[in-house]
C-alpha cells in the first residue's frame, strides 16, 4: 500500500507544528543556535545548540547529531538570540564539533542556495554535489613510510626480505604498500621487518604539492584575430561578464583563452576550465602543460580517492591554480576563483539529467555573476541559449572566423543515398567506398562516423517480427558482436543472444537490423582487407588513459580508418585525417525533439571539423536520404548563422526556448497504476494562468526505465513567467505516494 506521505513531507510538517506550538515559549535568552544543512535531500537546515566555548561561523563543517547517528553539515546561519524560534531549547541537540577543515566559502553557499531554488532540488541534494569528498574534511592522514637501518639486528634472511633490502637501499623510504608492490613482497613481510627493528619509520608529507602553472612563459604567436580576441578579454575588468567566443574549429579559441587564464593567473586568482567530457582531454592536458609548464587539476569521476582528496584540499586552500573539469567542478570550494571557461558551451553533456538536474554551463554563468568575475563560453558552433544572449546583448561576442595558419575548413557535400544506394546489407555507398579507397592509397587517415554503439541495434525474428526488447525498459536490446552480448544501452542490462526465438521457438531465425560501428567495422574489413582500423567508442574509452592511447595511435598513423561515435567527434586534432564519412546523417534528426536539427547541426558539424585542419585540405561526405533536409543544406552551404537564424525563428513562433520556458515532471514508479493516477492529478491540478500551458499527461516515450514506469507533464510558459513558483505551487497541492517519484527538470534537454 502506498504511505500517505513521503518522509520528507512529515518531517516538515512535524516542525510545522513544533513551531507553532513553541514559538511563544521559548525564553529570550536561550542558548546559542545555528542552521545547519546536511548533504541530504533535506530542503531545510536544521536547528542545533552550540555547545560552551565552540564559536561556529557560517561555512563551517561540523559534525552533529542526526537520530542515532553522526552526520557531517555546513553552518547555513548563525541565529541570534533574538530571532530564536522553532525547536524549544530542551529538545535541541548540540552540535559536537567543528571539523579542522577551512570553511565553506560564501560563494559556493550562495551557489547552492542558487541552485536548489533555480531546479527546485532540495537544497541539501545540491549541497551534497558541494561535499562529495567527506574524506577531505578530516586532517590529512600522515603517510608512515620505512627506510633501512645502518645497523641490522640479527635476523633471518630471506629471498623476500633481501629484495625489501635491497629495494631501500637503493632508493627513498617508501610506505609499506609501495615496498610490498615494488620487492614483490607481501605486507606483512614490511611489518615483520619493522617490529623485527630492521627497518625504520618515517613520516611522509601527505602529498605532493601541485606544480603552479606559470603565466609568463612564452606562448605562440598569435594572429591578428587571435590578438585582438585576446585584447577584448583584457579590457573586460575582472568584474562579472559573459563572453562568446565563437570561432570556427581550429581558429585557435583554446590559444585565445590560455591568454585569458595566464591574466588571471597573474592576479593570483584560480581559474576553472569546465570541459563536456574529460576523459577526452589528453590532448587539452598535454597542450596546458607545453603552455604553461604544469599540468592543471584535474576534476572528474575517474580520479583515486586519494588524488581527490588532495585536489579538494588544494582547491580550498588556493594551491590549485587552474582546474580543468566536468560539470561537478562546478560546485568546488574555490578558495578565490578569478574566471571560469566553458570550452564546447553547446555540449549536451552539461546537462545533468539525473538527481539535481542542472546545466554547468548556466549554473557556471550564475556561479561567475556570484564571484563578481568573467565567464568565457567557447564554441563553433554555439547554442541557440547564448547565440540569443548575444544578439542581446547581454554577453559579448568575439568572432575568429578563419581557422589557424591558413588551413582550410573541409569541403562538406552530401551523398544522396536514393541514387547510390549501398549494396544489400550494407552501408557505404560506392561514393564513400571510392573516396575511402582514394585516401588509404594516399597514405591519409579516414574516419567513419556513426553513432551508435554495437553490432546492430536491433535483433528481430524472421518468422514472427519479435523483436528483442530489454526486460526493464522500453527499448530494443543492442548486439555486442565483440563480447558476444545483447545490451540494454540504458539500463545496463546484458545477457547472451539466444539461438532460438523466445517468442515463437524458430531456429536460426533471429537477424541483426541495422548497423552499429561493429557492423561497419566489419564492412570495411570486408571491401579494404588491407586498411588498419580501430573502433572508438564510449565502451572502449573510459579512462582518460585510453583516450591518450587512442590519440597516440592514430598521431602514430598506426591506424588507417576510425570508426567511432560521437566520442571521437571531440577535440582532436589530427593532421592527417583528411576524409570524414557519415554513414547516418539523418540519425539525430528523426523524433521531434525540441533541438534535434540544432544538435544534429552540432554534432555534424563537429565530426566534420576534424577533417584537415592542418596543410592538407579536407572533405566530408554526409550520407542521407533527405538531401533537402534544411539542416544538412546548412551544413553542406557552411551556413551557420543561416541555419540559426531560421532555427531561431521557429522556435520564437512556437514559443519555445529560448523565446518561453519549459519544466518537465517526470512521474516515476515500480506500481504503473499508481505512477498513472499521480500523473493523472497533476494534470488535474496543473496551473491555468496566463501564458502557462501544460502539455499531458502522457506515458513517456522511455515507459519503462530501469523497471520504474513512467509519466511526463511539460510545463510551457512565456519567457517571463516565474515557472519555479507555478511549479512549486502546483506540487504543493497534491500529495504525492511514497512509491511515487516526481522528477522536476526546469529547461529540460531530454523529452524521453
Ligand atoms: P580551436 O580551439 O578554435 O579549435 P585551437 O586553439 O585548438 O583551435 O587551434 C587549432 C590548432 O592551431 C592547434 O593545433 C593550435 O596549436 C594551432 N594554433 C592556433 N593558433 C595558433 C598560433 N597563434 N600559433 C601557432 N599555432 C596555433
Ligand atoms: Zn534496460
Amino acid at each position: 500500500m502506498d504511505r500517505p506521505y513521503p518522509a520528507r513531507d512529515c518531517v516538515k510538517e512535524k516542525r510545522w507544528r513544533i513551531h507553532n506550538l513553541c514559538s511563544t515559549l521559548i525564553s529570550p535568552n536561550a542558548r546559542p543556535r545555528v542552521k545547519v544543512l546536511l548533504p541530504l535531500p533535506l530542503a531545510d537546515a536544521y536547528d542545533y545548540g552550540v555547545p560552551d566555548g565552540l564559536a561556529l561561523a557560517p561555512g563551517d563543517f561540523v559534525e552533529v547529531p542526526l537520530g542515532a547517528r553522526r552526520a557531517i553539515g555546513v553552518v547555513w546561519e548563525t541565529i541570534a538570540d533574538d530571532a530564536v524560534n522553532g525547536v524549544p531549547d530542551a529538545r535541541l541537540k548540540d552540535v559536537f564539533s567543528r571539523l579542522p577543515a577551512i570553511p565553506m566559502p560564501t560563494a559556493n553557499r550562495d551557489l547552492v542556495d542558487w541552485v536548489a531554488s533555480y531546479t527546485l532540488a532540495p537544497r541539501g541534494a545540491v549541497l551534497r554535489m558541494a561535499m562529495s569528498v567527506p574524506d577531505a574534511l578530516e586532517p590529512p592522514k600522515p603517510r608512515i613510510a620505512y627506510a633501512s637501518r645502518d645497523t641490522l639486528p640479527d635476523i633471518r634472511m630471506t629471498p623476500a626480505r633481501e629484495r625489501v633490502f635491497a629495494l631501500l637501499e637503493s632508493g627513498p623510504p617508501r610506505s609499506a604498500s609501495d615496498i610490498a608492490r615494488e620487492a614483490a613482497v607481501s605486507k606483512g613481510v614490511v611489518t615483520g621487518l619493522y617490529k623485527a627493528g630492521a627497518l625504520d619509520e618515517v613520516a611522509l608529507p601527505s602529498a605532493a604539492a601541485l606544480d603552479s602553472p606559470d603565466p609568463d612563459r612564452p606562448g605562440p604567436t598569435l594572429s591578428a584575430a587571435q590578438a585582438d580576441s585576446v585584447q577584448a578579454l583584457a579590457e573586460a575588468d575582472d568584474a562579472f561578464s559573459v563572453t562568446l567566443l565563437d570561432g570556427v574549429t581550429g581558429s585557435g579559441k583554446t590559444e585565445v583563452y590560455f591568454e585569458a587564464i595566464a591574466a588571471t593567473l597573474r592576479l593570483g586568482r584560480q581559474v576553472l576550465v569546465l570541459l563536456p567530457e574529460i576523459a577526452l582531454g589528453a590532448q587539452w592536458l598535454r597542450r596546458f602543460e607545453a603552455r604553461f609548464g604544469a599540468r592543471p587539476a584535474e576534476w572528474h569521476s575517474d580520479l583515486t580517492q586519494a588524488r581527490r582528496r588532495h585536489t579538494w584540499r588544494a582547491v580550498a586552500d588556493g594551491s590549485a591554480r587552474v582546474i580543468v573539469g566536468a560539470r561537478s567542478a562546478l560546485f568546488l570550494p574555490y578558495a578565490d576563483l578569478g574566471l571560469i571557461i566553458v570550452d564546447e558551451e553547446h555540449e549536451p553533456a552539461f546537462k545533468q539529467e539525473e538527481g539535481v538536474c542542472y546545466h554547468a554551463r548556466d549554473m557556471a554563468v550564475v556561479r561567475a555573476r556570484i564571484g563578481d568575475i568573467p565567464a568565457i563560453l567557447a564554441s563553433a558552433t554555439p547554442s541557440l541559449e547564448t547565440v540569443s544572449n548575444a544578439d542581446s546583448g547581454r554577453y559579448r561576442r568575439l568572432h575568429l572566423p578563419a581557422r589557424h595558419g591558413g588551413a582550410e575548413l573541409p569541403a562538406i557535400s552530401l551523398v544522396d543515398l536514393r541514387r547510390d544506394p549501398p549494396e544489400r546489407q550494407t552501408w557505404i555507398s560506392p561514393t564513400l567506398r571510392r573516396a575511402l579507397a582514394e585516401n588509404l592509397a594516399a597514405g591519409e587517415q579516414s574516419l567513419l562516423f556513426l553513432n551508435r554503439r554495437g553490432y546492430a541495434p536491433l535483433t528481430l525474428c524472421r518468422s514472427c517480427g519479435h523483436r528483442l526488447q530489454c526486460p526493464n525498459c522500453t527499448a530494443w536490446l543492442v548486439e555486442h558482436r565483440f563480447s558476444k552480448r545483447l545490451q540494454c544501452h540504458h539500463c545496463g542490462y546484458s545477457g547472451e543472444r539466444p539461438d532460438d526465438c523466445e517468442s515463437c521457438g524458430a531456429t536460426d531465425s533471429l537477424v541483426a537490423c541495422g548497423p552499429g560501428v561493429e557492423r561497419m567495422a566489419e564492412e570495411v574489413m570486408n571491401f579494404l582487407p588491407e586498411a588498419r582500423f580501430v573502433v572508438v567508442t564510449s565502451d572502449s574509452i573510459r579512462r582518460p588513459s585510453d583516450a591518450d592511447a587512442f590519440v597516440q595511435q592514430i598521431t602514430n598513423h598506426d591506424v588507417d580508418i576510425v570508426i567511432g561515435t560521437q566520442i571521437v567527434a571531440k577535440g582532436h586534432h589530427f593532421p592527417k585525417l583528411t576524409l570524414v564519412g557519415v554513414i547516418d546523417a539523418d540519425l539525430g534528426l528523426a523524433g521531434g525533439d525540441l533541438r534535434a536539427a540544432e544538435r544534429t547541426y552540432q554534432l555534424l558539424h563537429q565530426v566534420a571539423g576534424r577533417a584537415g585542419r592542418a596543410e592538407l585540405p579536407g572533405r566530408v561526405l554526409l550520407q542521407t536520404y533527405h538531401p533537402d533536409n534544411p539542416v544538412l543544406q546548412a551544413l553542406a552551404a557552411g551556413d551557420r548563422d543561416g541555419f540559426l537564424a531560421t532555427e531561431a525563428e521557429m522556435r520564437e513562433i512556437g514559443h519555445w526556448p529560448p523565446f518561453g520556458r519549459l519544466a518537465a515532471l517526470i512521474i516515476s514508479g515500480r506500481d504503473s497504476d499508481a505512477v498513472e493516477r499521480v500523473a493523472r492529478e497533476l494534470a488535474r491540478t496543473a496551473p491555468r494562468s496566463d501564458g502557462v500551458r501544460v502539455l499531458g499527461p502522457a506515458p513517456a516515450q522511455m515507459s519503462l526505465l530501469r523497471g520504474r514506469h513512467r509519466w511526463r507533464l511539460l510545463l510551457k510558459a512565456t519567457r517571463n513567467t516565474p515557472v519555479q513558483n507555478q511549479v512549486r505551487y502546483w506540487l504543493s497541492q497534491i500529495t504525492i505516494p511514497g512509491s511515487v517519484r516526481v522528477q522536476i527538470d526546469i529547461d529540460p534537454y531530454s523529452f524521453m
